[in-house]
Order: C-alpha cells, then structure tokens, then sequence
C-alpha cells in the first residue's frame, strides 16, 4: 500500500511552497496537467498558477510536463506555460518520469512529481522512486466516467489512511 501514499498532500499545485521543495531538496518537477494545472481537458491557465509557476522558476527551480494525455491535449497548453512536454506518458509506468528526469538535468533525488491521481502520478512516482506531491483534482466534476470509478478507488485509500491517523 506504501506504492499509494504521497510524500505530501496540497490542497492545490499552487499549496506547494518553495520551503516544502528546499526541505526535501527537490529541484526539479514533473507536472502533471489534467486536473493539477488546469481541469480536466481545458487550456485554461488561472492568475494564481501562471503566478506560482513563475515563482518557482524565479527561485532556479526546473520544471518539465509529464502528462498522460495525447499530444493534441497536451501540448498547447505546455506552449501557453512555456514549458516542454512528455504526452502519453503511460504513467504509472516509470518510462515518462524516467525521460522527464532526464530532461530537468537533475539526479532523480532532487525531482518530484505533482500530480491529483493516486493509480497513475502517485504510483507512477513511487514505482519510479521519486519524492511526489499530491493534490486534490481541481475540478473532479471534469473528469471522464472512468476516472470517477477510480476516484471511488482514490477515496478508499484516503478513508483508510485516516483511519490509522496518518
Ligand atoms: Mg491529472
């Protein structure tokens, strides 16, 4: 079950500081799209993201898209935030974090992932073994009819977790 857990959990991407990065002396970030940056499918890009994502790149830290969306979804919105990006990235599988590492530079150590889905960012990174924040969907009522069975799946986990106090 340990494959499940995050290192952290964030209201939002936005929750995320640059003190929480400095303490796990994370440099670099794999960022999820659909429901992380922005609800599921859209290119809307809000004030307070374009605002964090500035921030963080202002303090040297590297930033690439790993998401699991096509390329038609993805990459328009990564040319809006000014980022380079993996589309279907088949996470959890380990393979797009892997290139995503790749690409920041950085030891695998100093990278995290971001990501609001339990079977696909968290377990992804975890299968990878990198440090990963997790957030709420921004807009679950976004989501696709197959992703809300697993958001069922998601809230289990949650209610378990709670149960044992952690
Ligand atoms: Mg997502």
């Amino acid at each position: 079950m340990a494959l499940f857990y995050p290192t952290a959990y964030k209201n939002r991407i936005t929750d995320i500081t640059l003190d929480d990065l400095n303490k796990r002396g994370i440099r670099g970030l794999l960022l999820d799209v659909d429901n992380t940056l922005t609800t599921h499918g859209s290119q809307v890009l809000s004030n307070e993201v374009r605002d964090w994502l500035t921030q963080m790149q202002d303090a040297g830290i590297r930033l690439t898209v790993v998401s699991n969306a096509w390329e038609w979804r993805v990459a328009p919105f990564a040319e809006k935030i000014g980022l380079r990006h993996i589309s279907l990235s088949c996470k959890p599988s380990p393979f797009g974090f892997w290139r995503g590492v790749r690409r920041l530079g950085l030891p695998k150590a100093q990278c995290a992932a971001i990501g609001d889905q339990v079977f696909t960012d968290i377990l992804g990174a975890n299968i990878y073994g990198i440090t990963c924040f997790q957030v709420m969907p921004m807009d679950p009522a976004t989501d696709k009819p197959f992703l809300r069975v697993r958001r069922r799946w998601e809230r289990k986990i949650y209610e378990n977790r709670k149960g044992r106090g952690e």
